[in-house]
């Protein structure tokens, strides 16, 4: 069977990000094409990832010649090299990939590659920027703004969530947020019910507007 026939992803430009994004795939189970110019770098993920091949993805030949139009999902990790990003990104686009990722360094590079119509457009360096924010500011341990206003944080619960039913409790009324799941300081994760009665220690999970969320994190 030929790579790309099975569910798999082919990553151009095995740097920080794509290398990291390649290895993640990987570990969830998707089968990974990865793609550099870099001959150090292509032998250092031999045997990695599923296939590792050396060519420059500028080039739209070598792109056909590796089936790469086959491929439902490629990513561009391309990032400094914005003139090989963007020529990568067209050729994609002439190539009638279904769905492309692009990772862009800056907004008028990002801007350049939505223009083209790169289906998405990620920055990975802004959006790692303003989650750490949120994790220097609160008490959140981790982070994730789903969309611009509405998001989602792991944090130790509140003293005052604590020891009522979470269904009796007014949280979604008070506070805007909904616990969605929480973790037993000596168990597992587990999705909240409304019979849950959280105990001191437990991390939780809440989702809800990002005020409510940062508001929360803040509690004790
Ligand atoms: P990061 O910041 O994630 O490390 P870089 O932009 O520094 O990202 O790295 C991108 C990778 O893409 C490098 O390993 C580089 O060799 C590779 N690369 C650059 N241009 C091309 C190209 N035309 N074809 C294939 N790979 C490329």
């Amino acid at each position: 069977r030929r790579i790309a026939e099975v569910d798999s992803v082919a990553v151009i430009g095995l740097g920080r990000f794509g290398a990291a994004l390649a290895e993640e795939l990987m570990a969830s189970g998707t089968e990974v094409l990865g793609i550099d110019t870099d001959e150090e770098i292509v032998q250092s993920y031999n045997g990695v990832l599923t296939q590792v091949v050396r060519a420059d993805s500028t080039k739209e030949e070598a792109l056909r010649q590796l089936s790469v139009d086959q491929f439902d999902r490629v990513v561009v990790a391309i990032g400094h090299d914005v003139q090989a990003s963007i020529l990568t990104s067209s050729i994609l686009l002439q190539l009638k990939v279904p769905v492309i990722w692009a990772k862009a360094v800056g907004e008028q590079h990002g801007r350049i590659l939505e223009q083209l119509g790169v289906h998405h457009v990620i920055y990975p360096e802004r959006e790692m920027g303003r989650r750490v924010a949120h994790l220097v500011r609160g008490a959140a341990q981790d982070y994730l703004e789903i969309e611009v206003g509405y998001s989602l944080a792991k944090l130790v619960v509140p003293a005052s969530f604590t020891g009522t039913p979470l269904g009796a409790t007014d949280l979604r009324r008070k506070h805007g947020v909904t616990v969605s799941a929480f973790k037993p300081t000596d168990g597992a994760w587990r999705n909240a019910e409304n019979s849950t009665v959280l105990q001191p220690g437990d991390k939780i999970l809440i989702v809800g507007p990002t005020s409510r969320v940062e508001a929360v994190a803040q509690l004790r």
